[in-house]
Formats: C-alpha cells, sequence, structure tokens
C-alpha cells in the first residue's frame, strides 16, 4: 500500500482540504493507494510556488548544463530502479511488466535525450537588408506550464512532458490521472534527490473537472500542455483562451493499417496484432482499423483471429502475461459498450467480443481480444476511439480505394502501410493525413523523432527537438552595428 501526497515547492504536501482518494490494482480492484485529493486552492498554491521558481528563482537563470545535470542524475536514479517503477505502473495502470519495463528505459532515454539537446545548436541569425544591423533568434523558456497527463503510460507520459519542459528552462505543475498516480509521485522523489530547486516542479493530484480545469483557468499559468481524449482537449481550449495561453495538444486516434496483398502474411499478422492489442489496445496509436486489399482478405483474416486468440491475457505482474486488465471497470464498461455497438451495427464478430469473469479474471477489467470484420465507414466503432482491445477490418481494391479509406476519419494520429512494392508504400504513407507512420512496422517509438497528430489527433508535437521547442518562446534581437547618429529627425 502507497501513501501520496502532492508535492509543492520543494516540499511534500496533504491536500488543503483533507480530502484523499484510493487508488485500485485493475487486475482485483483491491486498494494499492491512498493519495491526496487536491482542490483549486491546491493549485492556486502549487502555481504561485512555480510562479516564483520561474520569476525570481535560478533554474531559467543558469546554465542550461547545470539544468542538464540535473536531468541526468534523475536519469540515473530511474534507470537504477527501472524494476520498482516499472512494478508499479504495472499495478496502477493494469499492462503487463514487459510493457512497464520498456516505458521506464524509454523515460530514462527521454530525460537523457532532453539533458543532451540543451547546449545543441539552437536559433537563427538573419543577414537583413541593412549592413549596420545584426539581426538574430534566441529561445527562452516560456514560464509556468501546466502539464496534463493521461493513464495508460503513467510514468512515460509524465516524463515526455517533464524532461523537454525542465530543460528548457521553465516551471511546471503537472497532474497525472486520478487512476494512475502513483509513479509520478515516487519520480518527484526521484526530482527532489536528484536537486531540482524548490519550486520548479509541482505536483498537484485530482480530477480533471476541478483540479485540472482550476489549472488551465489560472492566470499565473503561460502554457498547457494535454494528452488526453478529445473532448477533454475541447474544453482545455477553451479554457486556455482566457488568458490566450499557449497550448500543445496529443489527443486521440483511429489510425488506420494499410495492408497490400504482396505482404507476407504472417509477418503483417504479427505486426497488426501488435499495433491493435499493445498495451490493451489502451493506446492513442494503436493501429484500430485494419485495412486489407481484397485477395489477402480471408486468408489474413483467419490467421489474425486464430492469432489473437493465443494471446496470453493474464494479471500484468504474472511472468509471460501479454495483455492485462483495462484501467478501470468504468472504462471497460464503455469499451464493452462499443463491441455491443458493432454487433447492432452489422459488423461480424470474428473473436472476441466478451469480458473474461472466470476464476483469477473474476474481479478485474479483462477483455477479449476482439476483432469485428465486415465493417464500413459509417459505422460508429469505425469513426470513434474505443481506446480497447477492438480491430475493425474493411476490405478494399485499388489503392486509391485504399488511401481514401485512411483518410476517411476526423482524426490523424498515426498510420501503418504494410507493403513489398517501396514505390507505392511510400506513395500510399505520403497520402495518409497523419502525424506519424511506418512503412512495414508499427508502433516503434523513439524519444528522437516528433510525436503528434493531424486533424482532431492535436496540436503540437512533442519529443526530438520539436518538442523542446514548443517549451519554448522566439525572441528576435536587433543588434545596432553603427556608433554615429542616424539622425532620424530635424536634418
Ligand atoms: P482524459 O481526457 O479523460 O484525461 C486526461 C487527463 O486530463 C487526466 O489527467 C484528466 O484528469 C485531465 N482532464 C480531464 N478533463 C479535464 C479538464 N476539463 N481540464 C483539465 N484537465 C482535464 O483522457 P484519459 O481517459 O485519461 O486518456 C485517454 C485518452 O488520451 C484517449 O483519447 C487517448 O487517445 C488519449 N491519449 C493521447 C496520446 C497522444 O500522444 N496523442 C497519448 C495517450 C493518450
Amino acid at each position: 500500500m502507497r501513501i501520496g501526497n502532492m508535492y509543492r515547492d520543494g516540499s511534500w504536501v496533504p491536500a488543503l482540504s483533507g480530502a484523499t482518494r484510493e487508488v485500485y490494482d485493475p487486475a482485483d480492484q483491491s486498494v494499492i493507494g491512498i493519495v491526496a485529493e487536491g482542490d483549486a486552492a491546491d493549485v492556486d498554491l502549487a502555481v504561485a510556488a512555480a510562479r516564483t521558481a520561474f520569476d525570481q528563482g535560478p533554474w531559467p537563470r543558469m546554465a542550461a548544463t547545470e539544468r542538464a545535470a540535473v536531468l541526468l542524475r534523475a536519469a540515473d536514479l530511474l534507470e537504477a530502479r527501472l524494476d520498482e517503477f516499472a512494478l508499479i505502473d504495472t499495478l496502477d495502470s493494469g499492462k503487463p511488466l514487459r510493457d512497464s519495463a520498456g516505458d521506464a528505459s524509454d523515460a530514462v532515454g527521454c530525460l537523457r535525450y532532453y539533458a543532451g539537446l540543451v547546449d545543441k545548436p539552437l536559433g537563427q541569425v538573419y543577414n537583413v537588408p541593412d549592413p549596420d544591423t545584426q539581426s538574430f533568434v534566441v529561445r527562452e523558456p516560456l514560464g509556468v506550464c501546466a502539464q496534463i497527463i493521461p493513464w495508460n503510460y503513467p510514468l512515460m507520459m509524465a516524463v515526455w512532458k517533464l524532461a523537454p519542459c525542465l530543460a528548457a528552462g521553465n516551471a511546471s505543475v503537472i497532474k497525472p490521472s486520478v487512476n494512475t498516480p502513483l509513479s509520478i509521485i515516487r519520480f518527484f522523489e526521484l526530482l527532489e534527490e536528484a536537486g531540482l530547486p524548490a519550486g520548479v516542479a509541482n505536483l498537484v493530484l485530482g480530477p480533471g473537472s476541478t483540479v485540472g480545469q482550476a489549472l488551465v483557468e489560472h492566470p499565473g499559468v503561460d502554457k498547457v500542455a494535454f494528452t488526453g481524449g478529445g473532448a477533454s482537449g475541447r474544453k482545455i481550449m477553451q479554457a486556455a483562451a482566457g488568458t490566450f495561453k499557449n497550448i500543445s495538444l496529443e489527443l486521440g486516434g483511429k489510425s488506420p493499417c494499410i495492408v497490400f496483398d504482396d505482404v507476407d502474411i504472417d509477418v503483417a499478422v504479427d505486426w497488426t496484432l501488435f499495433a491493435i492489442f499493445c498495451n490493451q489496445g489502451e493506446v492513442c496509436s494503436a493501429g484500430s482499423r485494419l485495412l486489407l486489399q481484397r485477395g489477402i482478405h480471408d486468408d489474413f483474416v483467419q490467421r489474425l483471429a486464430a492469432h489473437a486468440q493465443r494471446i496470453r491475457i493474464a494479471r500484468g505482474t504474472e511472468e509471460g502475461a501479454e495483455m492485462g486488465p483495462l484501467v478501470s471497470p468504468e472504462h471497460m464498461q464503455r469499451v464493452l459498450d462499443y463491441i455491443e455497438l458493432g454487433k447492432q451495427e452489422g459488423a461480424k464478430l470474428l473473436c472476441g467480443g466478451n469480458r473474461l469473469t472466470s476464476g483469477e479474471f473474476a474481479k478485474g477489467n479483462f477483455v477479449a481480444p476482439t476483432v469485428f470484420d465486415h465493417c464500413t465507414s459509417e459505422m460508429r466503432i469505425v469513426q470513434e476511439e474505443i481506446f480497447g482491445p477492438v480491430l475493425t477490418v474493411q476490405v478494399f481494391d485499388t489503392e486509391e480505394q485504399a488511401i481514401a479509406l485512411a483518410n476517411d476519419t476526423r482524426f490523424g494520429l498515426a498510420a501503418g502501410v504494410f507493403c513489398r512494392d517501396v514505390s507505392r508504400a511510400f506513395r500510399v504513407i505520403k497520402a495518409v493525413r497523419a502525424g506519424i507512420t511506418w512503412i512495414n512496422a508499427y508502433h516503434p517509438t523513439f524519444n528522437q523523432a516528433p510525436w503528434g497528430g493531424y486533424k482532431e489527433s492535436g496540436i503540437g508535437r512533442e519529443l526530438g527537438t520539436f518538442g523542446l521547442e514548443e517549451y519554448t518562446e522566439v525572441k528576435q534581437i536587433n543588434v545596432n552595428l553603427a556608433d554615429g547618429p542616424v539622425g532620424w529627425f530635424g536634418n
């Protein structure tokens, strides 16, 4: 059992109201933690601490390499505790240990990547028409950043937000999901040990509707960086409009896997299963729409369904677990409702479609890997993000049809093309309106490359140099090189 408080101005503090909330293991609903439950008053104090740290503290003013040293120490501390963090995220979110171990390693890499980026060439220099002026651009920290994250990658999402924000010299107030606060609480202990000055990063806990909303409306906040669902993203964009905050939004998706008939079917089945069922399908970039060229459809779906039924579903802590429970009973019910909807809409259920309730599964949020065939673009299960282990299958004949189906969505987060004809693969991926794409692969993600979507999948990019720029303001500096008077007036 873990007891967790909020972190404000370098101290661990309970909620001002004294309120707490229980945290559950989604494998059996047992209580695994009790954490502080903040409200708007806690947000006020956290923003004030961040404001002071940014406006008067050493962090934005110190050498960037000194900031990097703190991040590198945090990376070392985290790396020494990968197993501990993997276990916390598995207990909290349900995902298998092999997945949460990968997330923790990625978080270490992300901290090191941004620590390494701070002293690399940045900015631009201009030759302007006036020979007596040298014009150039510097990037400066933006200020106090409200950072709001979801539950599907608790530690990794926190580090994706904190690492570039802190590297660039900003101050942060971060809020995790009420479902999964435990690993970020532990990570703040490491930031403290790494020597982060008081007030530079502050942790508030509580629901989005109160704590999150207070944070994004707060006049002391300069930027909102949000990852989560579209409905919340819309509210956040509206709330941030009050003081014209800089915003970046990483939202949902309904991403296509496009498979042409020249592929090795077993290889493509392997990737497309991973595309949808990795992390129980609770992945914003999940390849949740499978588009198959007609000639291979029958063979492909038969092998796909057979393989999906062999996925090892178990409590995430169990050796060899490949899919764990969904994060909460409410989320599981939402996914099951979509499965019912799929049946009503006339899609053909190939496998899964049910909750697992026998024996060890009885108290957990386990849903079988589900594949619907004979789907059409009009169906809601094809258009709406389910965020669970549910795959829809559609058929196409021509390259043009594949592109049209792939783009027939309001989202534009990710896409994969499987095809041995390299020219065709490139043509199709270039025509797909999505920000993260793969050819003959799906999901590998790199701290060096930008992450984010087109259309309703978001605004801005995380990771890579793009991710650092999101946390900076651009300032132009013009230097007069001439000594004498110009003689503007009275000549
Ligand atoms: P959510 O939108 O319900 O919540 C995300 C976070 O926002 C939580 O911390 C929540 O408390 C907070 N929040 C909710 N309403 C808010 C409000 N009005 N003001 C301020 N904060 C608010 O999403 P979720 O259920 O936690 O996560 C699932 C969603 O996240 C999916 O749609 C998924 O696609 C998306 N997601 C996107 C990415 C990406 O990189 N694009 C990554 C992971 C998850």
